[in-house]
């Protein structure tokens, strides 16, 4: 049977693990050639090796120009071929509550988050725009849809991420490249689940929202392989929340229809 990505070319930025990770291995299992990169590099070569010869691991730190450019120069030599598809998932976070935010750390996140996926739209971007068809999925974040406390730098970086996400649907769209964002919510991974518990041991932190679990790293990775995919052919610019409607609203239990009422 067909593959969703038959031959395509998928980076993934942030790909040795978490949503990253389970990305690359949904995307490799529906034919795409993939691209691991990522700052890890034991971890990302481990990922590359384990799909088989099919990928390939790039060190690349998202923030470094020169970086990005050598590594579209590598996919280059390895396929003769330029990117197809771009899933800008790398991500850090910093807590901190505002007064305690260092400026360093401010901008180091932004960097990473903002900077970062906007120069692997503009360098493979480039790319798919000269071939006339790409896919580019942001991760952004529900920090992206709504506040949080502890998290100044982390918001900023994915409110304006979710920003020029639209910017470049509006620019690249006309030009055969679709660019859409997924919001995760919790999330099972480094990130979501810093002390590593039992996933049940954590979804007490989730009962307000309608499906009060944290999600799974696969449950990103199936909504970015949508709309990488030609299924997703008329979705440019699209916002999809793979949070369990945590960003739906807040619970009012004194109103019909909450639960348990
Ligand atoms: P994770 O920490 O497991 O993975 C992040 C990956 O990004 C790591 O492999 C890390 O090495 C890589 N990375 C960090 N800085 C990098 C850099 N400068 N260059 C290249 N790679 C770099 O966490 P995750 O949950 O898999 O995060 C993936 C994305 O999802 C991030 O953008 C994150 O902000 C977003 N997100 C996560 C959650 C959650 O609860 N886990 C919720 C919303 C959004």
């Amino acid at each position: 049977m067909a593959g969703r990505l038959d031959g395509r070319i998928a980076v993934i930025t942030g790909g040795a693990r978490g949503q990253g990770e389970a990305t690359a291995r949904i995307f490799a299992a529906e034919g795409a050639r993939i691209v691991v990169a990522d700052m890890l590099e034991s971890e990302g070569q481990a990922v590359a090796a384990s799909i088989g010869e099919n990928a390939l691991f790039v060190k690349l730190d998202v923030s470094d120009e020169q970086q990005w450019l050598a590594l579209d120069r590598t996919i280059t030599d390895r396929w003769d071929a330029s990117a197809d598809i771009l899933v800008n998932n790398a991500g850090v976070v910093h807590p901190a509550a505002m007064l305690d935010l260092a400026r360093d750390d401010f901008e180091r996140v932004l960097r990473i988050n903002l900077i970062g996926a906007w120069l692997g739209m503009k360098i493979l971007g480039a790319g798919m725009i000269a071939k006339g068809k790409g896919s580019i999925v942001n991760i952004v974040s529900s920090s992206g849809l709504w506040g949080m406390n502890g998290l100044t730098a982390y918001s900023a970086s994915k409110w304006a991420l979710r920003g020029i996400t639209k910017t470049a649907a509006m620019e690249f769209g006309p030009k055969g490249v679709r660019v859409n964002a997924v919001f995760p919510g919790g999330i099972n991974t480094a990130m979501g689940n810093v002390t590593n518990e039992d996933a049940s041991e954590l979804n007490k932190y989730y009962v307000g929202q309608p499906i009060a679990r944290i999600g799974e790293p696969e449950e990103v990775a199936r909504t970015s392989l949508f709309l990488a995919s030609d299924d997703a052919s008329y979705v440019c610019g699209a916002e999809i929340a793979v949070d369990g409607g945590m960003t739906m609203g807040v619970y009012t239990p004194f109103l019909p229809g909450a639960p348990g009422a």
